[in-house]
């Protein structure tokens, strides 16, 4: 009897148990709840048709979403000897790394790339939240340096994408040195008198909301993007009052001047196309074009 519970009934169970249906072609969004199919997800860029919530969109997809037929070159960065304080907590921070780096096939929580918006040359960097929370620590540092580097260089506009939990603690001081380093950087290319654009994503804390993400000539933020410093629940229990409904969220902000504009996710490349042209092509744009002119009645000079 052995054989037929150990080898047929297994497979009898196989053949006639339901398939099983991927967990991951329906996404449940975390706002409203609907169930949202994979496919119509993508199309309308991670964006809930029923509730309007932005969900986070992968580095590659941000890119691919931005830049003129979703063409752009990455720039290769520097790397540096990891973990330099040898941290470790529950793990080995170096072991962590790793860990992420197989996951996420990136070295670090930044992504730089080149290519056109609207047809103008354009530096964009760009957080990857996935990589540790998108914590900046010296790579991620490095990389806002390089892209503001290469802006200078190409005498092109930089626009800075965030999406991170603020300073990454395994690299402690060096950590928070980024902050100053990032903000030199920006400024250099302000210097230029080269454009400096931030879109500020769900969500922009800690050390990075404190240096380069809050220094943009221009902030743009998508719909309901947390952006601050710390977080509502620890202030609260700091001050011990109450915050109010919406508070560090990319409406609340636009409505207390920290911010310039909240977009649309689908508006954004087109809004920032055209910020882009305002502050690039100075000469007008315009064909010259021959209007067809009343000819004013001749005066009557006798
Ligand atoms: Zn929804």
């Amino acid at each position: 009897m052995n054989w037929l519970t150990n080898f047929v009934r297994p497979k009898i169970q196989r053949l006639v148990a339901p398939k099983e249906v991927p967990d991951n072609l329906w996404h449940k969004c975390p706002s409203c709840g609907h169930m949202i199919f994979h496919r119509d997800l993508e199309k309308a860029l991670n964006v809930c048709q029923h509730c309007g919530h932005h969900m986070r969109l992968t580095v590659k997809k941000r890119l691919g979403m931005l830049f003129d037929d979703g063409q752009y070159q990455r720039i290769e960065l520097a790397k540096f000897a990891d973990d330099p304080l040898k941290f470790k907590d529950q793990k080995r921070y170096s072991d962590r790394l790793k860990d992420t780096r197989t996951k996420t096939g990136e070295h670090d929580a930044i992504v730089v790339a080149h290519g056109r918006m609207g047809g103008m040359n354009v530096v964009m960097a760009c957080f990857n939240f996935d990589f540790q929370g998108g914590s900046m620590g010296i790579a991620v540092g490095e990389g806002i340096v390089a892209a503001a580097e290469l802006a200078v260089l190409q005498d092109a506009p930089l626009i800075v994408v965030p999406a991170s939990g603020g300073a990454r603690m395994q690299e402690g001081i060096l950590s928070l040195m980024q902050m100053a380093r990032t903000t030199v950087a920006v400024d250099k290319v302000k210097e230029k008198r080269l454009p400096y654009i931030v879109l500020l994503t769900d969500p922009t804390t800690g050390g990075v909301s404190a240096s380069f993400a809050m220094l943009g000539d221009i902030a743009i933020a998508e719909p309901g993007a947390v952006i601050g410093f710390a977080g509502a629940r620890v202030i609260e229990s700091t001050i011990r009052e109450k915050l109010p409904e919406g508070f560090q969220k990319a409406e609340y902000l636009l409505e207390h001047g920290m911010i310039d504009m909240v977009v649309p996710r689908r508006d954004l490349r087109a809004t920032m196309v055209k910020i882009l042209s305002l502050l690039r092509n100075r000469a007008p744009s315009g064909e010259l074009v021959s209007l067809p002119i009343d000819a004013p009645d001749p005066v009557d000079m006798d």
